[in-house]
């Protein structure tokens, strides 16, 4: 077991990074961790998979992001995602500025929670009615307590390197074995909490349908990544989406498609869509991009499905700040400037890059291999193709963290992790992009050198 409770376990000591390079994010690292565990609110953060220090930052401005020590970076993490329109863009601010001068929490229903679920709606077609939340983590949590109230069934389905949050009964690795119960990937997760979920191998339609044969009456959702992005992008398959919809569809379990991370930034809906529009998905959930970097998430569906949940029905979920009126203000504000023009452009903006980047690691003779979701991509340190967790994880993980190390030095933050996809925003302009094209033949060739000349 991982005593890290991310998917993104390895684990790489580096020597490009001293506290040297970067002495403010030191120091402030150094008191971070007497207070905090590992001086970091989210674990992926610390570095631990790339070493050196994790960079403290005071600011973020468009495409760029500015650390504690005053070094200026071209940022493609975009805060893992949310931050699609770049840093305090002037419309969002605007839209924040103004909710907050009207208060900052009502604990009663207000009007930019109907007009940001008014805007889901009308974007996603399989989703008839939406329920607001503040993490992506309760969003997948409280799709699952719905569908087992809706179908009252237990188990659930996910895939390996598939993320959904930090939902216990999902922080789960497979067994050993086919269609084995899973292990729990975190201390703390009670094996018996973990024996309610399935783990199978993604895009893998004869294990699909082996448990489901096996187990199908007991089954009460299949969870996916509409597009896996949390072991790198790893989209479906062509046919594997619909072999979850027939399947799912004929054992009478809910199909929940995990847009997290994809919806309404791979498209105006988001992954859905891609695949064909009748292909509708029995719940959905949001987050990241629909908060435009504040807490804001979503769950939502089918109405009869949704209609199960409180105050109309049995399922209960809850919260304080769900709905808050400067959150959904700035994801109001970022779903409305995300118009055609801007996925355009960051279509446009993340191939210059991903051809860049594979272009240099060629030339420096680096293995590698990029693969797309829509705008989101990333780069594997290894050949082939990657359908699979088992195949991500065979990636040179010290290579990666030569080259993050190298670009990070040239002022362009990668993801500090093979595991992720990289993101780009509308704020990457021409400029910012030069910046990253520029700092690549070189990180290519520290990704080469393994340091024996
Ligand atoms: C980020 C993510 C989550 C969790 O969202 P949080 O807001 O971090 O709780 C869930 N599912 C997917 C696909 C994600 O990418």
């Amino acid at each position: 077991m991982s005593p890290d409770p991310t998917p993104h376990a390895s684990r790489t000591a580096t020597s490009a990074s001293t506290a040297s390079d970067a002495p403010a994010s030191a120091a402030l690292l150094e008191r971070a961790r007497a207070v905090t565990p590992g001086g970091v609110n989210s674990p992926v953060r610390a570095f631990r998979a790339v070493g050196g220090t994790p960079r403290f930052m005071a600011s973020g401005r468009g495409p760029y992001l500015t650390d504690v020590d005053g070094r200026e970076y071209v940022d493609l993490v975009c805060s893992w995602g949310p931050m699609i329109l770049g840093h305090a863009h002037p419309a969002v601010l605007d839209a924040v500025r103004s909710a907050a001068a009207r208060g900052f929490s009502f604990g009663t229903p207000s009007e930019n929670e109907v007009l940001l679920a008014e805007e889901i709606v009308a974007r996603v077609d399989p989703v008839q009615q939406v329920r607001l939340v503040s993490s992506g983590t309760e969003a997948t949590m409280s799709a699952i307590r719905l569908a087992r109230g809706f179908t009252g069934r237990s188990l659930v389905v996910k895939f390996a390197g598939h993320y959904h949050g930090h939902v216990d009964s999902l922080l789960v690795s497979a067994g050993s074995g086919l269609a084995t119960f899973a292990l729990p990937d975190s201390a703390g997760v009670p094996a018996e909490m973990a024996a309610e979920t399935l783990v199978l191998p993604y895009n893998d339609v004869d294990a699909l349908e082996a448990v489901f044969a096996a187990r199908g009456s007991e089954i009460a959702c299949l969870v996916t990544e509409a597009a896996a992005g949390n072991m790198g992008v790893v989209p479906p398959d062509p046919g594997f989406t619909q072999a979850l919809r027939r399947v799912t569809a004929e054992h009478g379990a809910l199909l929940v498609s995990d847009e997290v991370m994809t919806g309404f930034r791979v498209s105006r809906a988001g992954w859905w869509g891609h695949e064909g529009l009748d292909l509708a998905p029995d719940l959905m959930t949001f987050g990241k991009v629909m908060g435009g970097g504040f807490p804001a998430a979503a769950f939502g569906g089918r109405a009869d499905v949704m209609a199960l949940l409180a105050p109309d029905g049995p399922v209960y979920q809850a919260g304080t700040l769900s709905g808050n009126p400067v959150a959904t203000a700035a994801g109001l504000a970022t779903l409305r400037a995300c118009d055609d023009a801007l996925y355009a452009r960051l279509r446009e903006v993340s191939s210059a890059i991903a051809a860049a980047a594979s272009d240099a690691l060629s030339a420096a003779g680096v293995p590698h291999r990029v693969q797309w979701a829509g705008s989101m991509f990333s780069v594997f340190f290894r050949e082939g193709a990657v359908r699979t967790y088992d195949d991500a994880r065979q990636q040179d993980a010290a290579a990666f963290g030569r080259f993050f190390h190298a670009m990070l030095d040239a002022g362009v933050y990668l993801p500090p992790s093979a595991f992720e996809s990289w993101f780009v925003s509308g704020a990457h302009d021409d400029a910012a992009v030069e910046r990253v094209l520029a700092a690549l033949p070189g990180a290519a060739a520290a990704a080469a050198d393994t340091g024996r000349g």
